[in-house]
């Protein structure tokens, strides 16, 4: 253990200050009159002791309703580090994470692609970073007109009519689709359908944000070859069924080739398809969900559109709608409110910048690299669907049992320098490892990765026991799993 792996507060020595402010305003603030309330600013702004006095407790003097239940008896233990500590301290936590900018990341179903720098300069110019919502319309024309253009590049690359910006991320999006279901039916007095078809190997949201609408989950299955069962969904349409969720590749990174099928028989039964839009990478400017017969839909731009996903950053999930549902759609559909403009910006940039043509090399070039990785790697790994894959695809465990784990292998990974691929999901297979390695990457980043794989397997036989203990070489090792979720322990005692 490092000298800076201390927690900040083991760091603090009583008085130690990060900088000085000038006296003035802070000098005589004892004499402020009791009912003004401290700004958040002068709490941060101040040193340590400075803070402990003026801590939430003026922050909230104003506030009378707040009352005096939520004020702090004890002075607020801050801790008084100097700068250089603070700059070692934080220098060195951002060294023990993991990101896309560190190392590759292949996390199937969520798209950790490289996003190009110039997105972030982009969403970060000052006339854009500066708007305020309540600003008057005819001062922002330039903030409204990125949602009108990225309406417009987005029913583009979907063939969708128009997209609302509100919801902030795919789960969100998908909540917003399946009200917009429910209203198409409720409006026209079809109040029986209660019920939604999610297959097996859907994304948890599906299942997750059809329950919070208030519908029934139907779940189809999927045959041998990874597929929604035809016959199987033909057993299940009937006039209590809304509509049906897919996403298309599917989870398994396979194209539901029975689309226009499926799409005739959910509408001959008067339901609605709902395209997961998530996984949208495979596909950009290669087909459209809306020319596969989808009426709803929601883009992940994080993940798809040059935003990094994972860790519960911001995100935006717009949904896209089919003429028959646009009536439902909120208007106005352009305003100053409408969702994580920053996050929009950044996707505008990069669809811009790659243009009509290039956007579709992005989706051809990760299905290339994850057909390579499969190929590469199928003679040591298991591999239950062997067909051609899109962005992704599943192995299922080690091929020669030693009681090595998917769990084993994708610690292993991050020994090597690689984030470990998504493990135990879909749920259809019991070791299920899921590799994405998406577009950005380099021949030789792959070949990289394959070989450490071939040698987490050339390892799995000679040492499980070794395996079983990764990793070695991480600032934490194994933390018992369940006790990390369960109880995890967060705060500084
Ligand atoms: C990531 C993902 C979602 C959910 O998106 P969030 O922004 O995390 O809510 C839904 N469906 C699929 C297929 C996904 O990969």
């Amino acid at each position: 253990m490092k000298y800076y792996d201390k927690l900040i507060f083991e760091l603090s020595k009583p008085g130690r200050i990060g900088f000085s402010l000038p006296e003035t305003l802070l000098a005589d603030k004892q004499q402020l009159p009791p009912k003004k309330p401290a700004t958040l600013g002068t709490v941060r702004g101040g040193t340590a002791s400075e803070a402990q006095r003026w801590g939430p407790k003026d922050v909230f003097q104003g506030q009378a309703a707040a009352g005096s239940r939520i004020w702090r008896e004890a002075p607020l233990d801050l801790p008084e580090v100097s700068e250089v500590d603070v700059v070692r301290h934080y220098t060195n936590l951002s060294q023990m994470n993991f990101g896309v900018d560190t190392g590759f990341y292949p996390l199937g179903s969520c798209t950790m692609k490289y996003n190009p720098k110039i997105n972030e300069e982009i969403a970060n110019l000052p006339g854009f970073t500066g708007l305020h919502p309540l600003q008057p319309n005819e001062t922002v024309k330039g903030a409204l007109e990125v949602y009108v253009g990225m309406d417009k590049a987005l029913a583009a690359i979907t063939g969708m009519k128009h997209f609302t910006f509100l919801p902030c991320a795919g789960a969100h999006g998908e909540l917003t689709g399946l009200m917009l279901m429910r209203e198409y039916h409720q409006s026209r007095g079809d109040t029986a359908r209660t019920k939604v078809i999610v297959p097996d190997s859907a994304h948890g949201t599906n299942p997750a944000s059809a329950a919070v609408c208030g519908l029934d989950i139907v779940v189809v299955k999927s045959k041998e070859n990874g597929l929604v069962d035809v016959d199987a969904l033909k057993g299940l349409l009937g006039p209590d069924i809304a509509g049906i969720m897919l996403t298309n590749p599917n989870t398994l990174g396979l194209f539901e080739r029975d689309i226009k099928e499926i799409a005739q028989l959910v509408h001959d039964c008067g339901g609605l398809l709902y395209y997961d839009g998530a996984n949208m990478n495979p596909l950009l400017g290669v087909v459209r969900p809306g020319d596969m017969g989808f009426d709803i839909m929601h883009l992940n731009l994080h993940k798809t559109f040059s935003t990094p996903h994972g860790g519960g950053g911001p995100g935006a999930g717009p949904v896209g709608v089919s003429d028959k549902v646009l009536p439902f759609l909120h208007i106005p559909r352009v305003s100053g409110f409408h969702g994580n403009f920053g996050i929009i910006l950044r996707a505008y940039a990069y669809i811009l910048m790659l243009g009509r043509e290039h956007i579709k090399l992005a989706g051809k070039l990760a299905t290339l690299g994850a057909n390579y990785i499969k190929e590469s790697l199928k003679d040591c790994y298991k591999l239950p669907i062997p067909t051609v894959c899109k962005h992704e695809f599943v192995f299922d465990g080690l091929l020669e049992d030693n009681g090595v784990t998917t769990l084993d292998v994708a610690k292993r990974l991050l020994d090597y320098g690689f984030h470990a691929p998504t493990i135990y999901f879909p749920l259809l297979f019991h070791q299920a490892i899921m590799i994405e390695p998406t577009e950005t990457e380099s021949l030789e980043t792959l070949d990289a990765f394959i070989a450490v794989m071939r040698r987490i397997a050339e390892e799995a036989k000679a040492d499980p026991e070794m395996l079983h203990g990764a990793p070695h070489d991480t600032p934490i090792g194994r933390p018992d799993e369940t006790t990390a979720a369960r109880q995890p322990v967060l705060k500084y005692e």
